[in-house]
Formats: structure tokens, sequence, C-alpha cells
């Protein structure tokens, strides 16, 4: 009888110790079977958006109801670009200006809220959004816009550890939902258009002590536990004088990890300044103006920091076509191991997940005018007339040629997240068509001050729409199917089991569409545009969907012709909860 009760004291306390240690690893890994929960940015961190729920499909998407709604409050409307993260009965966002809230799943009902003290001066580029958090043991984590990390108790939002990315008034800020892999927090950092330079760090998840770093452009030295490791590419292979000193390449968005060949996979962004003349990208095809490795993906080893390859996007890149989107990890229809990745510069690639290497390119936009095409290694074939004039060359000396290229800055498609699905094999990418006059100047790098040597207008290239929803065959590069909106998208995709895929437009409609075939199925007004990235999951034997509304990002802070497109929108943030009813879910 004793015997029994210490056993059973001992299984209790089994038990207790590993709610205490809460979220972990494995939990991490099977995110995506785990239905009850989501506990990764892109649900899975191969970020491929897709929930393996199939009790709400295409019959029954029609009964998909409000459950709750909670508004984030405040005066601080701008844009809400988070993805909920759900875990033990309870959900965190992010909201805009670095605000962490904690619900209750069921009712919406707050449980607690951070809001980060942020200092004066700080410089977002690109409005204060942020993109969500990251869960593992007993604590949450998100990035602030001064740059720096923060690590709250999951249950009671205290602060357990702050720390600094970077340095603010240099530049630096943070939007990106932070990874974690083995018990490591891996952040990128933001500020591309201020001379940065791009970075990615992994912290003990613990103590938030620097494990290891690694910038990503050439000549830098990377350091590992305190001490320097190894240098970043060759110093001055690709970067011409001191350049490489304030050379760009953001790591904004963040990345995704494959658990199969262990490989962190992160974006860079542009080269900086965005003039590339200044950069020695004039008529070369040696490689000696790539600018390594801005403008690239770089698979990393989660353990020491050390790039293990690197595929460029945009060498010589002069359009400000950041390499930054996200890189998704799938298995194509012959059970290949690929990555995926729809750039900027308009281009949609396939690589080996093995080695990085280019399988294939094709372009996902219309009217790519700053290449021809790709060639057998996926290296563009330029357009050499359609990069912005050398503003050396011109009469004043001042302002370079002006051309029309595109896609625009913003890109064939930005940082809003694609979602591929297992079931049809196909990738659903929300995407813009645009374009833009840009033409080059002089400049010199000057702490906390934009550096770019470029001027731009953004134009439509559509009358009838700038956004459009695509499902791409990977395999093929086929375009299965078009959805077309007036407004360019800004919003996350997920796809579903049931055959469902769920995106929102700045108009602030929230819809389901059928896999296949494109058709609208289901939607819903939220009342403010959605920038925000879907998830699902299954709560008492119903699938509940949620997004969050409220209209903003880096779209409404640029003029010329694609303002009259969205200058009627208003702003909000409220997190919307969808439900399917379980006596409707068999309901026709
Ligand atoms: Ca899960
Ligand atoms: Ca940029």
């Amino acid at each position: 009888m004793r015997k029994l009760i210490i056993a059973g004291i001992a299984s209790l306390l089994a038990t207790s110790t590993a709610y205490a240690e809460g979220v972990t690893e494995a939990d991490l890994a099977n995110d995506t079977a785990t239905a009850g929960d989501i506990l990764t940015n892109g649900m899975g961190r191969h970020l491929q958006r897709h929930s393996p729920l199939a009790t709400l499909n295409k019959e029954n998407v029609k009964n998909l109801v409000p459950a709750w709604a909670f508004s984030l409050g405040g005066e601080k409307q701008r844009g809400q670009e988070t993805q909920p993260l759900i875990h033990d009965g309870i959900m965190y966002i992010t909201g805009s200006y670095s605000r962490m809230y904690a619900l209750d799943v069921k009712t919406g009902r707050e449980l607690w809220q951070y809001d980060a003290r942020l200092p004066e001066g700080i410089l977002p580029c690109c409005d204060v959004v942020n993109r969500g958090a990251a869960i593992y043991g007993d604590k949450v984590y998100f990035g602030t816009l001064d740059a720096r990390i923060v690590a709250l108790n999951a249950k009671t939002g205290d602060v357990v550890w702050r720390k600094k990315i970077a340095d603010y008034k240099a530049g630096y800020s943070y939007t990106a939902a932070p990874l974690i892999v083995d018990g490591l927090i891996i952040t990128g950092n933001s500020g591309g258009e201020f001379g940065i330079v791009g970075e990615v760090q992994a912290r003990d998840t613990e103590t938030g002590e620097l494990v290891w770093t690694r910038p990503v452009i050439e000549g830098h030295m990377g350091t590992l536990n305190g001490e320097e490791s190894t240098m970043t590419g060759t110093l001055n292979a690709t970067w011409p004088g001191d350049l490489w000193k304030t050379g760009g390449g953001a790591t904004w968005l963040g990345g995704s990890y494959d658990a199969e060949t262990d490989t962190l996979v992160f974006g860079t962004g542009n080269p900086a300044p965005w003039n590339s003349w200044l950069r020695d990208a004039g008529q070369k095809d040696d490689g000696s103006g790539d600018n390594l490795y801005a403008a690239s993906r770089l698979g990393i080893n989660p353990k020491n920091g050390e790039i293990k390859w690197h595929f460029q996007t945009t060498p010589r890149e002069g359009w400000d076509y950041d390499g930054v989107n996200e890189v998704v990890a799938y298995s194509n229809r012959n059970g290949e191991k690929r990555w995926a990745t729809a750039d900027r510069n308009g281009f949609f690639y396939v690589l080996n997940r093995e080695d990085g290497k280019f399988v294939r390119g094709v372009p996902f936009v219309k009217d790519i005018s700053w290449a021809k095409g790709l060639d057998e290694n996926g290296r563009p074939i330029w357009n050499e007339e359609n990069r912005p004039g050398d503003p050396t060359k011109a009469a004043d000396g001042k302002k370079g040629e002006v051309v029309f290229s595109s896609p625009s800055f913003l890109g064939g498609k930005n940082w809003m997240p694609m979602a591929f699905s297992p079931k049809t094999g196909n990738f659903y990418v929300p995407s813009n068509e645009w374009g833009m006059d840009i033409w080059n100047e002089p400049v010199t790098y000057k702490k906390g001050a934009a550096y770019l040597g470029s001027g731009f207008t953004i134009k439509p290239n559509y009358e009838d729409h700038i956004g459009s929803l695509k499902a791409i065959d990977p395999d093929t590069g086929e375009l299965k199917w078009e959805f077309k909106n007036e407004a360019p998208l800004w919003a996350g995709v997920m796809t579903t089991a049931g055959g469902l895929v769920f995106t929102g437009t700045p108009e602030g409609e929230f819809i389901a569409f059928d896999d296949e075939t494109g058709e609208k199925l289901w939607s819903f007004q939220t009342g403010s545009g959605i920038v925000g990235q879907p998830v699902t999951w299954e709560q008492d034997g119903e699938q509940f969907v949620s997004v969050i509304s409220g209209w903003g990002g880096a779209v409404p802070l640029w003029g010329g012709e694609v303002a009259k497109k969205v200058n009627y929108l208003n702003q909000g943030g409220t997190l919307w909860t969808f439900r399917l009813p379980k006596q409707l879910a068999s309901a026709n």
C-alpha cells in the first residue's frame, strides 16, 4: 500500500516537473501534427502553414461563425501582422508598438498584457509592426522595435530577461517572430535601409546569454561562446573598399528550421546603399560586384552559426529586392526534399534541401523587367538597361537616369508568408503586380540616417488589381489558379487538410478558398484591413480559426498611384476567432 502511494506521489511529481518545464523541443518538432496547440511561427518550423485538420472542409465552411473577438485597444492602431500561438489554454498575440497579450483561448478574455517601454528615437523603417512570438519551457519571447529580445513568464507576463540585439540609434530594430531550436532562441535584425549589418544571433533560452553570432556580410567576424569564430565569406571578394562595414543584408524576417538536414535558413535583405553603382555593381559578370551575402538565403548550422551553403537570388542588387522571404521546407510529389521561396525580385525558386543548390526558378508575377530570366545555376540574366542609371554619368552628377522597373521595391511578394499544401502539392503565394520609377543619387553613410542613394515612385501594373493570390505547382512552375484583389495583398496564407486556403485582404475580408479551384467558399468582413497571419486549431472536438485584423504595414507609407487603392482604409486592431459548431460540422 505504502509503496503504491509513494509510486503515486512519484508519478505526480514527474507530471508536475514535466508541467513546470512547459514546451519542449519535441513539442516544437511535432507542432504541425498536434492540432490542439500552435507553438511555432509557420505552424511548424518548416513554415508550411498547413493544418492536418479536416473537420472544417469545403462543404461546411459556410457554417463557420465568430466565437469571440479581442480589441488590442489604445491609440496605437497600426499594422497588425502577428501570428497567434496557442498553448495550455492561452493564446499569445503581439501588437503594433511592441505589445504582447495573453488571452483565454476559450473566451478571448485578457489574462495579461506587456507593453515594451520604447525609447525616443527608434527607427523602424516600415511601420511599427510585430510578427509574433515564440514559446519554450515556461516562457514566451518576442522582439521589440528598439532591437531587443524579451523573455516573459508565460503565465504571468513578468519579465524574466531582456537583452539588446543591436543599437537602435544606428537604425537597428526588430519585428520578426523568433525561432527556437534545441534550447536556443535565434533572431535576425531589421534596419537594412540604414546601413546596418545583417546578423543572426543564437541565445540560451533560459538566460538570454549569447551562444553564437553570424554577421551575414563578407568580412565580418562571427562569434561562438564569447570568442571570435570564423569570418563570413572572404574580405573584399565581392565588395569594394570599406563598404562591407555598412553593407546591409538585414535578416529581418527571421528564419525557418529543417530538422531532417539540421539546417537553419535565414534570408538577407538588400545590400546597402540601394545605389548599386557605389558597390561596384557596374557591367560585370565575374562575380566581383555580387555583394555577398546580401539578397541571399543562407543555410546555417544551428550548433555553431557556421554557414553551410548560400544561394543569392539577386547578385548586384539595385532595386531593394531583399532576399528575406521565407524559405519553406517540403517534399515534392516524388518525395524529394526541397526548399521553396518566392522572392521580392519576382522569381519563385526551388532549392535542394540537402545542399541549397538551385533546382528551378520561374516568374510568379507577370512583368519582371530587371532580368530576362535565370541561367542553369539560378543566376539572373540581367536587362542591363533596366538598372537605374549611374548618377556620376548624369549631366548634373546628382540624379541618374530614371527607369521603370517591375516588380516594385515592395516586391512581387513581400514578408507575407505563403503556404504549402501536402494535399495538393501546391504553394499558395500572396503576390502583387506593381512596378516603380527608380533612380540613383549620391549618398554617404551617416549613423542613424537613411542610406539609400535612390528615389522611387511606386505604380500599379494593372488598373483592376494589384493583389494576386496564386496557386503554383512547384514541380512545373505552372499557375493553377489566381485570385485578383484591388489593393495589394499583405496577409499570410494558411492551408488545411480540409481543402481550404485562408487569407485576408486590406479591404477587410477574411476569405476561405477551394484549394483546387480557387473558388471563394466563405468570407467575413473584419472591419479593418487584414495584414496578419491566420491559424487553425482543435478544441473540445471543434475546429477554430483565428486571424488578426488591423490595417497598416509598409504599403500605406508610400504615396504614388498605389495610395489611391488604400488611402480610404480604416485602421484597427482586433483578433477574430471563428468556430465551426459541432452540430454544423456535418451539415451541408
Ligand atoms: Ca501543435
Ligand atoms: Ca530593403
